[in-house]
């Protein structure tokens, strides 16, 4: 059974609420039943003291513990009048044997008067049960010696038992109770409608959270969740929204590239197939020279569709290198020489100048060629006739090897600098498009340096004196001494 946030938290809580309210309550009422019992003792004891002084009076005046009854009655009678404070003793007239009963007394508790004379007999008991007869040691109360002269003329025994209902003491401890239970049930009461109005506000985000992170997984990426505190809710928030943004541009980068490999493929396919069609209508001859143009359309193709599966590998990072300890300046000097059909009938001079401390390096030489050939060849295509293309390898302070490659070619605007890596990207569209690149070929190269350790940079700057007239371009990698 699924059980949302808010409810839980509103159980934990009520389970708290309750917990505290009876722990808050019984300590309180018991604490209040503590004090007050205290104070009805002290009271209590202050006043069967001066009843026995007052008892000592009575036996001085009569010399004996006849008619003390009616002494008691109006005695405590006074007394309980006076105390209002501590309510009212009441006192029960017995009419047949013209004694008298003490239900009462000051403080509200049921209060036991017993007299014993000087040698034992009980003289008077409020609930006229052991007149008469000879005190017992186990009956129970306080004792209060009756003296006169300093002669203990008599006992008094004052015991209290259950506190009375309707009094005073009772009614004070009942409306202690009564509030004690108000406070409590108000006070749950509005702990339920405040941590409901907390704990709604609380799940708020997460449910709005929640709702997006639904349609996310259902493929919206335009969700996005309002961040309306700077608490962790928020900062889950932020990071949703993050997320949610990167699919969203993931999702459209990924129709970009779609679009642009079904564009990138269509174009040698529409050539391989507007060719052979004419071949067929015999618009065409079926000779060697449509075949080698047919041949160089599907090297074309097959190059892109190599270059595409390349890439996707180095972007999933599942570009596995196979290095090994070899001589980069054999390596680059072969790739220059492999380049010289490309570079003779353009009458391109290409310098290759290595640093002798550079003997070996770990490469993999198979991506090292690649590199070499992508920024090469790239060189070459943007470079004039007549142009220069430098290569210098030098061991850096770092410790790295850098490679620099600089053509005195038409060079790359400034605003194309920052997107030069990125794929099917190509500072002149329709210059790249003549000559074949689709625009994948530096995003390529990023990858195997980067898969390497290494750093790739560029920068092709403008002359200083003639306004737009470029200073070639240079390409320049930093690749670490790999292990
Ligand atoms: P392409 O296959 O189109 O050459 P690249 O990724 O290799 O793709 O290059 C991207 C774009 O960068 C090229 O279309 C070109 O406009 C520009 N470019 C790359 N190298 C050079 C260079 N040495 N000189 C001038 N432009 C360059």
């Amino acid at each position: 059974m699924r059980i949302s946030l808010f409810f839980k938290l509103m159980g934990a809580f009520l389970v708290l609420i309750l917990i505290s309210a009876l722990v808050i309550s019984f300590t309180t009422l018991s604490s209040t039943r503590h004090a007050f019992n205290q104070f009805s003792s002290n009271n209590r004891n202050q006043w069967s003291i001066r009843l026995s002084e007052d008892l000592a009076f009575f036996y001085s005046v009569s010399d004996s513990w006849e008619g003390v009854d009616e002494f008691l009655t109006s005695v405590i009678y006074n007394d309980a009048r006076q105390s209002g404070l501590m309510g009212r003793g009441r006192i029960d007239r017995a009419d047949k044997d013209h004694t008298f009963q003490i239900s009462g007394s000051m403080d509200g508790y049921n209060l036991r008067l017993v007299l014993v004379d000087n040698t034992g007999i009980v003289v008077f008991d409020s609930l006229n049960k052991i007149i008469g007869q000879t005190i017992s040691s186990d009956e129970p109360g306080t004792t209060y010696p009756v003296s006169v002269s300093n002669d203990q003329v008599g006992t008094l025994l004052v015991s209290s038992g259950e506190i009375i209902s309707g009094s005073p003491a009772a009614n004070f401890l009942e409306s202690v109770r009564r509030s004690i239970l108000f406070s409590v049930v108000a006070g749950v009461l509005i702990a339920i409608v405040m941590g409901a109005l907390l704990f709604n506000q609380f799940t708020s985000p997460l449910r709005q959270l929640q709702k997006a992170a639904i349609a996310v997984g259902k493929g919206d990426f335009r969700q996005r969740v309002k961040i309306q505190s700077r608490d962790e809710f928020a900062e889950v928030g932020l990071s949703f929204n993050q997320m949610a943004e990167n699919l969203e541009n993931a999702e459209v980068a990924r129709q970009h590239y779609m679009a642009d490999v079904a564009h990138e493929l269509r174009t040698p396919l529409t050539a391989i197939q507007g060719t052979v069609e004419a071949m067929q209508d015999q618009i065409l001859p079926l000779d060697e020279e449509q075949l080698a143009i047919l041949h160089t359309q599907t090297t074309l193709l097959n190059r892109l569709v190599d270059d595409l599966r390349l890439l996707t590998l180095a972007e999933t990072g599942q570009l596995k290198l196979i290095r090994s300890m070899v001589n980069p300046g054999v390596i680059v000097k072969q790739t220059v020489d492999s380049l010289k059909p490309m570079t003779t009938p353009k009458n391109i001079s290409v310098l290759v100048q290595i640093d002798p401390e550079i003997q070996e390096w770990q490469l993999d030489s198979h991506r090292f060629i690649q590199i070499l050939n992508n920024l090469l060849g790239n060189a070459i295509r943007y470079t004039p006739e007549n142009g220069t293309i430098s290569i210098l390898l030098n061991r850096v302070d770092s410790g790295d090897m850098e490679i620099k490659i600089k053509d005195t070619g038409i060079g790359i605007p400034q605003d194309d600098l920052p997107h030069i890596f990125d794929r099917f990207y190509r500072a002149d569209k329709s210059r790249a498009r003549i000559s074949g690149g689709a625009g994948l070929g530096l995003s390529i190269v990023k990858h195997l340096v980067e898969a390497h350790g290494g750093k790739i940079t560029v920068n092709s700057p403008v002359s200083e004196y003639i306004e737009g007239q470029s200073m070639g371009t240079e390409f320049v990698l930093r690749l670490p001494a790999g292990q």
